[in-house]
């Protein structure tokens, strides 16, 4: 995950179009975040661990005086979740300062670290440093032909943003597993993880990023180089199913109405009489709509959400995850009694959430509760930016629905099936990675790869 944010605008208050931006971003990432801005002289970066409202107060963000931005919130695929490890980072060079931040998870930091020539610089121990290192320590007279350079190297995902004193730079790896886009504001240029970003900006959606592209964007204005084309693109499927915010647009599809789809699809592909059909929320409110409007069962809330409790499985650690889930949620007791129940989700992955729900709607008397989950089981671990490293943590990956369906203590359980999932996408099988789902990595992975690869004594 992780969310990214440029931002190069002459005539703007920079700092707090990043703060803003990455505020709306931070779905993407709750572990920390940080700003770096530029004057054309003087670079400065504020980061720290944390939500970007505890990161960021008034002050600090008038301090930051400049007109080109960076930003990024964090969630942790390589490294721990430590200060040293919170984004932006900055690398220190004859040529002036480079600072980047990074969404995705590259898969061969390990050989990328053991060959560079001066290990001592690195003070990160996440994928990203080792990125900017070797990007700092590839052959080019300029940042930008660094970049073009050492882009090969880098096997796996990798959306960035990165900033010198005068110019700001994205770029996307050649399968684009992660989405990255442009937007217009005024006469200046904002980059982002996601639509939704912009609009809270005010920018105007320009285009995506392609994958293999480097933009730079300087007092020139803006240039595009391909650098490498993409044997075959790979876009991660689970930003439709639930990283990306509802409201985003990824590749022309509202993600909204995909997830309505894929409500709708699951209603045909697994009906079930009832007499509610119930979102858990937000994760699983489009999907919701969708299966009530294909069942023609109606739609109701029996969940509320404290909303200034941010996603539970981004805590890292699971005894925070679980005690989480019944903060988070608490049932409208007269709505489910003696209730059926359809509850919706768009995905299981440990089977704490829904197993927490299960319980507590049962205390409060619904008489059956059906669960149907907008995606396909997820089998497989995610190395490229989403933090699943070990398969045993996946339900799925040890139990069989039938099994599933009784450890979480439902009355039935079904999933979408992925060409259901596909088919709410609207995109190609071809041009999406699935490897969550069906174990087919279109980049060849170390399955042993562990979080803490980069740590000293690991
Ligand atoms: P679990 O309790 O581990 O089964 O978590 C399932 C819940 O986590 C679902 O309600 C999803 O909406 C949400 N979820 C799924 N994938 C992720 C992810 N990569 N990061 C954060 N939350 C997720």
């Amino acid at each position: 995950m992780c969310g990214i944010l440029g931002v190069y605008a002459k005539h703007e208050d920079v700092s707090r179009i990043a703060f803003f931006g990455l505020f709306s971003l931070q779905h993407r990432g709750q572990e920390g975040a940080g700003i770096t801005v530029s004057d054309g002289k003087k670079i400065q970066t504020i980061r720290g661990l944390g939500l970007v409202t505890s990161v960021f107060n008034e002050e600090k963000i008038d301090s930051l005086k400049g007109y080109i931005a960076i930003g990024h919130t964090r969630y942790s695929t390589t490294g721990n979740n430590i200060v040293e490890n919170v984004q932006p980072f900055t690398i220190h060079s004859q040529k002036g300062d480079f600072v980047v931040a990074h969404n995705g998870n590259i898969v061969n930091s390990d050989v990328l670290y053991a060959s560079l020539k001066k290990k001592s610089a690195l003070y990160s121990s996440s994928d990203t440093g080792v990125m900017a290192e070797i990007i700092h320590q590839a052959p080019g007279s300029s940042w930008e032909k660094k970049i073009i350079n050492a882009f090969p190297l880098f096997q796996g995902a990798f959306s960035i943003v990165a900033l010198t004193n005068h110019a700001l730079f994205a770029f996307r790896d050649s399968h684009g597993f992660r989405p990255l886009v442009l937007g217009k504001l005024n006469d200046g240029y904002i980059i982002s993880s996601e639509t939704a970003a912009l609009d809270v900006i005010g920018a105007v959606y320009e285009r995506d990023i392609k994958p293999g592209e480097i933009i730079h964007i300087d007092e020139k204005g803006l240039h595009s180089t391909i650098v490498k084309h993409a044997d075959k693109k790979s876009l991660c499927l689970f930003e439709y199913v639930y990283l990306s915010r509802p409201d985003s647009v990824l590749n022309n599809e509202l993600i909204h109405q995909v997830r309505q789809r894929s409500g709708e699809l699951l209603s045909y592909e697994a009906p079930v009489a009832a007499d509610l059909v119930v979102a858990i929320p937000d994760s699983g409110t489009s999907a919701a709509i969708g299966y009530s409007k294909a069942s023609g069962i109606p739609f109701g809330e029996a969940l509320i959400k404290n909303r200034y409790i941010g996603r539970t499985f981004i805590q890292p650690e699971q005894r925070l995850r679980e005690m989480g889930v019944t903060i988070k949620f608490n049932p409208l007791r007269k709505i489910v009694n003696k209730k059926r129940l359809i509850i919706v989700d768009d995905s299981i992955v440990r089977g704490i959430t829904i197993k927490k729900i299960i319980q507590m709607l049962r205390h409060y008397g619904a008489k059956k509760i059906h669960v149907r989950i907008c995606s396909p089981p997820i089998k497989h671990c995610c190395f490229f930016g989403i933090d699943t490293p070990d398969p045993k943590q996946l339900i799925a990956s040890t139990m069989n629905e039938k099994q599933i369906k009784k450890f979480i203590g439902a009355d039935s359980l079904k999933y979408l099936s992925l060409s259901g999932l596909i088919k709410a996408v609207r995109q190609k099988k071809r041009v999406l990675c699935s490897a969550c789902f069906n174990g087919v990595y279109p980049v060849p992975v170390n399955t042993d790869f562990k979080k803490n690869i980069l740590e000293p004594c690991s």
